[in-house]
């Protein structure tokens, strides 16, 4: 069953720093503090769509850093929610936080109000990159709330982004391996956009930083999904969600609204040059035969895919095979 999140906004607030990258109001596109009403309001609009499927679904706290907001007020949104999850109506409730903002005391507060999931963003694991975007917290403490966080039995999330100031494409794949050594159940992959209102939209506009291309990123978030399914954690989003808000106050950026689905369609070009390639089909036609849902992510968008193998001398044609399993494919090269 598709999982599903009632999702709350606290935009900025409890936010001790002001991080290079972050205007929470153009990400999310809200500006409003909810209080406990908002709460009851989105429960109630949830089970009316969903009807029994909230029983699969968390009330989820995002945007923010719930943990450092004014204890009375964090307190008053989770006494809305909590009765939804003691009678059953959701299975949850999920929050993002700071790593510094996590220690027991707040811990055991957030088990007795029905918390299920705690998402750290940790954005790199690179002291020197943190520090350059102002993120107010080192490695080490990305490591220390991990373990709390699951030493408590909470299900662990790590948030991490491509693209930051003073980061490379092998700073974030280091960045990857250490956030896989911390057992996350699932990650976020956030690439940087430089956003009006930011830092770094300041230094982008003194011509003092540029963030990754939407090519470069698309190949290493390919090789980072690649990367942590290998390792079996869920990646359950790769770039943000889109909104007007975004939209206007993007200045630069590997923006695309269908990101994951070019990172997923570069992986599977991957696979399928390095089978031909290295299976040594001869260069000529060939037939790739997938799972009729993997289609479109095997041709890529406007056929970029095809254009690619065509470049090193493969003629491929994709079709639907429904006894090959999700995301495998099988080849046969074509003789006349
Ligand atoms: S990235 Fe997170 S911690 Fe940093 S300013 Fe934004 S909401 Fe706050």
């Amino acid at each position: 069953m598709k999982h599903a999140n009632v999702a709350l906004f606290v935009p900025h607030n409890g936010c001790p720093h002001q991080c290079s990258f972050c205007n929470q109001r153009s990400i999310t596109g809200h500006t409003a503090q909810p209080v406990p009403q908002d709460v009851l309001r989105a429960v109630r609009v949830a089970k009316a769509s969903l009807g029994e499927r909230t029983k699969h679904a968390e009330i989820a706290f995002f945007g923010g850093s719930f943990t450092a907001l004014d204890r009375g007020y964090m307190v008053s949104l989770l006494e809305a929610a909590f009765p939804f999850v003691k009678d059953g109506t959701f299975s949850g409730i999920r929050i993002s936080t700071r790593p510094d903002a996590i220690d027991e005391e707040v811990l055991l507060l957030l088990r007795r109000y029905g918390v299920t999931v705690i998402e750290l963003g940790a954005q790199s694991m690179d002291d020197r990159v943190l520090a350059m975007n102002e993120r107010g917290h080192t490695a080490e403490q990305v490591g220390k709330a991990s373990s709390l966080i699951k030493q408590y039995n909470f299900t662990l999330g790590l948030q991490m982004m491509t693209g930051l100031y003073g980061d490379t494409a092998e700073g974030a794949v280091r960045t990857a391996r250490k956030i896989a050594n911390l057992r996350p159940e699932n990650v976020r992959i956030y690439p940087t956009l430089i956003l009006r209102g930011t830092e770094l939209g300041r230094k982008y506009t003194a011509g003092e930083f540029q963030t990754l291309s939407l090519e470069e990123t698309v190949s290493l978030c390919a090789s980072l999904l690649d990367f942590f399914e290998s390792r079996h954690i869920n990646v359950i989003r790769l770039g943000l969600h889109g909104s007007p808000e975004l939209e206007q106050n993007l200045l630069s950026g590997p923006w695309h609204p269908a990101f994951r689905q070019l990172c997923e369609s570069r992986r599977m070009l991957e696979r399928m040059k390095a089978r031909l390639q290295g299976g040594h089909v001869p260069h000529g036609d060939a037939a790739v035969l997938v799972n009729p849902k993997n289609i479109s992510t095997a041709i890529g968008q406007k056929k970029e895919n095809i254009r690619l193998l065509e470049q090193i001398g493969y003629r491929v044609r994709i079709l639907p095979d429904a006894s090959v399993p999700e995301g495998g494919f099988t080849i046969y090269g074509l003789k006349e």
